[in-house]
């Protein structure tokens, strides 16, 4: 599904040197990789505030945490995302509440936000999937109306640009008050192991993220509220900082992958490729995601590991069905859209590698499958 090994030969001197001088300095933790690293980040996304931390689920949940959620705190998700973003909402004892999403971007559903708003709403948590951006121009509308927070999980979108509809234009993860972000290694920005960071706007919020994330401490040996451990280390601030300057580019690969895999796979019968939403967002295709409508999908996922090209389902199980996460609120009339996805959906190999005889051959393989 990715190719990571082909990226590092690209930058691997680069890469080598700077985890060398690392190693000569013993700068392991909170070194200057990490604080350069925060402040080209700052720079590439136009936000005032990055705050590294370990991993993006901790990022979400850190970002929870600093908006002072409490307990019963009702906060709205998708139905249709990585289990992350409802584990930490648990997590926290505040209450899910999953909805449906959209059938053509597979983003949380403005409209299914507003039917499940109550008095206890405190938080809409919009997830970005795939790489696409959510329509952030309604969610920030329902959020002004009914004064709720706004976490955005831009863990598959780093890079991507959305456009208001007041004509700015925007880094996904910088619209709501906070957004956080995963550097898992086959992310569109990824490390050589774990990593994540929270992005803000608002200087109080980020002076109290910055405790949260060093166990509540302040000044030193001073701890003002319950904080946990999470430090990006500096091995992997160092990789991200030779990749960030390239991030555009290897999001621009994808892009070309991805219209590559449009022309080949647009146009035929049981086929649907993904929905770009016109003006307002831009696609950095984490994944890219057909739509199999023939009631195939899982033959051709079959047929495609039979024939070695990889592919993945995501996502199989909606997270109102996940024993975790089940709920007596949940009627499953109120997921018609997930409850359908999660039987046509099927990812294809997507990363800064792809070359055209690769798709050609994957396009080539789908359609004779498809048509047979
Ligand atoms: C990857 C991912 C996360 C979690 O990131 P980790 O770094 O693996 O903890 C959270 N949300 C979404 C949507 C993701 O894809």
């Amino acid at each position: 599904m990715v190719d990571l090994q082909g990226q590092y030969g690209s930058i691997k001197d680069q890469i080598n040197d700077s985890l060398q001088e690392i190693m000569n300095t013993s700068a392991f933790i909170n070194g200057p990789e990490v604080q350069n690293f925060q402040k080209e980040l700052e720079e590439y996304l136009g936000v005032k505030h990055v705050i590294p931390c370990a991993n993006g689920t901790d990022a979400l949940q850190i970002a929870m945490m600093g908006l002072g959620l409490k307990p019963g705190d009702e906060v709205i998700t998708a139905d249709f995302t990585f289990a992350a973003t409802v584990e930490v909402i648990a997590l926290l004892q505040l209450t899910p509440v999953l909805v449906d999403v959209d059938p053509e971007t597979f983003n949380i559903d403005p409209e299914a936000i507003k039917e499940a708003i109550t008095p206890r709403t405190k938080a809409i948590v919009p997830v970005h999937l795939f790489g696409q951006t959510a329509n952030m121009d309604a969610i920030m509308e329902i959020a002004k109306a009914h004064n709720l927070f706004v976490i955005e999980d831009n863990a598959q979108a780093i890079g991507a640009d959305f456009h208001s509809k007041e004509g700015k234009t925007i880094k996904t993860g910088t619209i709501g008050d906070v957004g956080s972000t995963s550097f898992f290694p086959s992310k569109n920005l990824g490390c050589y192991g774990d990593g994540g960071a929270i992005f803000t706007n608002d200087d109080d919020l980020a002076h109290t993220l910055r405790g949260i994330v060093n166990h509540g401490m302040y000044e030193r040996y001073h701890h003002d509220v319950v904080g946990v451990n999470s430090r990006l280390d500096s091995f992997q601030a160092a990789v991200l900082r030779a990749k960030l300057p390239k991030l555009d580019i290897y999001n621009e690969a994808r892009k070309a992958a991805a219209i590559r895999y449009d022309e080949a796979l647009g146009g035929h019968d049981h086929i649907i490729i993904p929905h770009r939403s016109g003006d307002c967002d831009t696609h950095v295709f984490h994944q890219y995601t057909l739509k199999i409508t023939n009631g195939k999908r899982d033959e051709l996922v079959k047929h495609l590991n039979e024939q070695g090209i990889p592919c993945g389902v995501y996502y199989p199980i909606p997270l109102h069905n996940q024993k975790a996460y089940k709920d007596a609120r949940y009627n499953e009339a109120d997921f018609p859209v997930t409850n359908q996805l999660i039987k046509e959906v099927i990812s294809l190999p997507m990363h800064t590698e792809l070359d055209n005889d690769q798709i050609d051959h994957i396009t080539k393989t789908i359609i004779e499958f498809v048509n047979n």
